[in-house]
């Protein structure tokens, strides 16, 4: 998440100086063809300016969040009440529409709108998942995070139909409810850390070794088959082949075949079928595959389809690879309908990510007899500097000392993230030891 502070300090909403309890978050979208967020904070900072005032835009091109209000003022963004309760936030709208009367525009270039609508859809699920972490709201609560068209069925905003006639009218699948949704799973990491999206990520190197794997297996199911105990490393080899993360596969077939124990599952051991592949109603008996390897790879490239939108390495053998809307969950958490921003994922059981998730926790718990667990995996990722004058301190926040050192504009290396004071999302540690940056100012990429 990049947040730009751009207080609009000459806007008669903002001399006002009123302040809110924050209660709830309003999304907005801007209701005209201006994707440049910039233009809104140029117009908006003047004292003629005294129709309106909102906490921040999302840019169009590029997601940039700028904040124009501190976030416990009183905007007005919504007409009525909510501006005593809620931060307003305008989402900026592809160039390309052009509105024909009320909420109804025509549309130039799909493809790009749903693009821009996509990226401050995104970075909106952010900044609200931020803003319910500071303000301790609750985002599935009762009014807590609504639309402005929300508002205004619960009495409380004016009549406008944002930002869903966006979404809705560019084919999008995007509703109130999944962006609510997504808000709480961006949360659910726990962490403040910049990323498009919370979770663990499916595609990625295995955390846990075979012998772990194995351990935990003979200790959940004593009477496991040998033959399944000698396939273990295949979910690491045909992991690595693609790219996923094997011992999140293996987890996965842990719960799908209740430790391969096969005790009340659709498919049984000699259908080398470990995933629930093709069971899609109670009662069928699901796909089969010549030898176990196979049955891993198929499971492993369906993971792939799910987790990201790059091509397979290997040739396809997963029957149900064309069915899967390629990269709708890029995260163990999303595998699960129920909690699929896009209510898209592998299963419909509430909480289907959870359970690997919880599965794959104890593997890595697991003593393997030669070395203790590993740490978890240590935070490294790049972040993109725009500005030249990104101050270097010596620790994670403002009451550190400046170093006196900037980064200049580049891409650097993040080893660690802490919270701190001074940032909203957080602080990073450079990898060169050179200090720490507030990563407000900084874009992952
Ligand atoms: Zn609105």
């Amino acid at each position: 998440m990049r947040l730009v502070e751009s207080i609009l300090t000459k806007n008669p909403c903002y001399t006002a100086g009123r302040k809110i309890t924050v209660k709830g978050l309003m999304l907005h979208s801007v209701g005209c063809p201006q994707p440049s967020a910039q233009v809104f904070v140029k117009n908006w900072n003047s004292a003629s300016y005294d129709r309106a005032c909102v906490h921040g835009f999302i840019d169009g091109n590029d997601g940039t969040i700028y904040q124009c209000l501190p976030w416990n003022h009183r905007g007005w963004h919504c007409g009525a009440s909510g501006n005593n309760t809620h931060i307003g936030v305008e989402m900026c709208e592809p160039a390309c529409i052009k509105y024909t009367g009320g909420a109804t525009f025509t549309c130039s270039d799909k493809a790009t709108a749903q693009a821009v609508a996509k990226r401050t859809y995104e970075a909106a699920v952010e900044l609200f998942a931020m803003l319910c972490q500071k303000f301790s709201l609750d985002p599935l609560g009762d009014g807590v995070i609504v639309s402005h068209k929300e508002g205004c069925k619960r009495g409380i905003a004016s009549n406008h139909g944002d930002p869903e006639h966006l979404w809705t009218q560019l084919g999008l699948p995007y509703t109130m409810d999944t962006f609510r949704k997504a808000v709480k799973a961006a949360m659910g990491g726990g962490a403040t850390a910049p990323s498009s999206v919370s979770g663990t990520k499916i595609m990625g190197a295995a955390v846990a070794t075979a012998e772990q794997m194995e351990a935990y297996l003979k200790a959940k199911n004593p009477k496991v088959a040998q033959s399944v105990l000698d396939m273990v490393p295949l979910y690491l080899s045909e992991g690595a082949a693609e790219g996923v993360r094997g011992d999140i596969a293996f987890a996965q077939s842990c719960l799908e075949t209740g430790n391969f124990g096969f005790a009340g599952s659709a498919v049984t051991l000699d259908q080398n079928n470990f995933c629930g592949m093709g069971v899609t109603a109670n009662g069928l008996k699901g796909n089969s595959f010549d030898t176990a390897q196979l049955g891993i790879r198929a499971q492993v490239q369906h993971l792939k389809a799910y987790a990201s939108t790059e091509p397979l390495k290997g040739e396809c053998i997963d029957p149900r690879f064309k069915y899967v809307t390629r990269g709708c969950a890029e995260v163990v958490e999303w595998l699960g309908q129920k909690e699929n921003p896009q209510g898209k994922g592998w299963a419909t059981g509430a909480g289907y990510g959870e359970k690997i998730i919880t599965i794959l926790k104890a593997i890595l718990a697991t003593a393997d007899g030669a070395a203790p667990a590993p740490a978890p995996a240590a935070v490294l990722f790049l972040v993109k500097v725009s500005i030249p004058n990104l101050r270097i301190r010596s620790g994670p926040g403002t009451d550190s000392a400046a170093t006196g050192k900037f980064t200049g504009v580049g891409v650097f290396t993040i080893t660690e993230v802490k919270n701190g004071p001074g940032s909203t999302v957080g602080w990073g540690r450079l990898k060169s030891g050179a200090g720490w940056i507030s990563l407000d100012y900084a874009q992952k990429i």
